[in-house]
């Protein structure tokens, strides 16, 4: 399991907060196979096993009744989210108004864009405000300065907190290989000499050795696909890469076809103001596509499988996975299908690539920043993050350790 992000800075009492997240491990965990936490009392249920953090003064009264947590502001804790992945703002939902939620721009665009087709996180639409780039927001003790890096949703980014121990800096979710590298490497040349750096570390978790395509590789392949394919060509893209999707349009376009969504995304993209978007079933009739299959490629909804019986497929035609649902092996829809893909005679294509850096671009991110000490996490291994000399290394453990910035462990 990758896990979720959630990080506390304490001081005197005031507390920030870097990402908010939910944990998500498909085919694990207590809640799985059609077994949720109940509506009503979804944080509580959570907080009972382990999957949400018992932290006072941050979620909503109302919802955390019984739990033996304390609900409703101090006025003393403030949250700051580095991107729209639910792993990192997936328990925002449940955050007392009078806490603040800060965010980039882009990210808070990205949500509101998703709460008006319906799709918001657990406990309600977050109230998320604005931090502008590279400028220090005073909260009590602290001075939190917000910095864009690069990862495969729009508005990325991570922080500096500055203490009076000294300065924290957070990658969030952070890549060298995506289509704004030099704004990781800005990230990095901003806070070198960081007394404390947490990274990122989800690469480490698979054993990697090669280095990762590129996003600009992506696209270049799928636009090869979609010219070289006689038949029908289906995909999955995950909807919040929204720069790969309208890359994707745009290919397509050059080699004659139009791509056609599932109306929900479909509706997310023209809010996210893409152009050429078509939705299934409302622009594009299935008859159409059935009678000029090489003039489209089709995003395939993953609760949409049985339209594959509908959709002219067999040999000539293609699935193209570009990183969208299911997200992977992991994932039991996975083999599922691929059972169907075989069952309709069309070969599966991955393409895609990770929104995370390789082993050793995480290497070089670490160099770079050289921090006193490196705390490696989001990841099955961090133990395989190996600090360069002269930074000490922590490992995360389950429960929440607590560490001083002197690398002192309190107990
Ligand atoms: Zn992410």
């Amino acid at each position: 399991m990758i896990g979720s992000s959630k990080i506390m800075l304490e001081y005197d009492g005031w507390r920030v907060l870097l990402d908010l997240g939910l944990d998500f491990h498909p085919g694990q965990g207590l809640f799985r196979m059609g077994v949720s936490p109940r509506t009503a009392q979804a944080l509580a249920d959570r907080l009972r096993i382990g999957e949400a953090p018992a932290i006072n003064h941050l979620f909503r009264a109302e919802a955390v009744k019984g739990t033996g947590v304390a609900g409703g502001s101090d006025g003393q804790t403030a949250v700051f989210i580095t991107h729209a992945h639910l792993d990192h703002i997936g328990l925002t939902g449940w955050v007392d108004p009078a806490v603040p939620i800060y965010a980039s721009p882009d990210t808070i665009a990205l949500m509101a864009a998703l709460h008006q087709v319906g799709d918001d996180v657990e406990g309600g639409y977050p109230q998320l405000q604005p931090i502008v780039e590279d400028a220090r927001l005073a909260f009590g003790p602290f001075g939190v300065r917000r910095y864009a890096v690069d990862h495969d949703v729009v508005g990325a980014s991570g922080y500096a907190v500055d203490t009076p121990d000294g300065v924290l800096a957070f990658t969030g979710d952070i890549r060298l290989h995506g289509r704004h590298p030099e704004a990781s490497v800005a990230f990095a040349r901003a806070v070198a000499g960081a007394r404390a750096l947490v990274i990122e570390g989800t690469t480490l978790s698979f054993g990697f050795t090669h280095a990762e395509r590129t996003e600009f590789d992506v696209d270049r392949q799928f636009g090869k696909i979609v010219g070289e394919t006689p038949g029908l060509v289906l995909m999955t893209v995950y909807p919040r890469n929204i720069e790969r999707v309208q890359a994707f349009v745009t290919e397509a376009k050059i080699q004659g076809r139009q791509v056609v969504w599932p109306k929900p995304m479909a509706s997310f993209f023209r809010v996210m103001g893409l152009s050429d978007i078509l939705g299934f079933g409302e622009d594009v009739a299935l008859e159409e596509i059935q009678s000029r299959p090489q003039h489209y490629g089709v995003d395939l909804a993953v609760d949409q499988i049985p339209l594959l019986l509908d959709l002219p497929l067999g040999p000539g035609s293609v699935f193209v996975h570009a990183n969208g649902e299911p997200l992977g092996a992991f994932d039991p829809r996975w083999d599922l299908l691929q059972d169907w893909l075989k069952f309709r005679h069309t070969p599966f294509w991955p393409i895609g690539t990770g929104g995370h850096a390789s082993p050793d671009d995480l290497n070089r991110l670490v160099e770079m920043i050289h921090p006193d000490i490196v705390f490696p996490l989001h990841s099955q291994a961090p133990d395989r993050l190996i600090p360069p000399p002269g930074t000490l290394r922590w490992l995360p453990q389950r429960g929440g350790r607590r560490f001083d910035l002197a690398g002192r462990e309190l107990s």
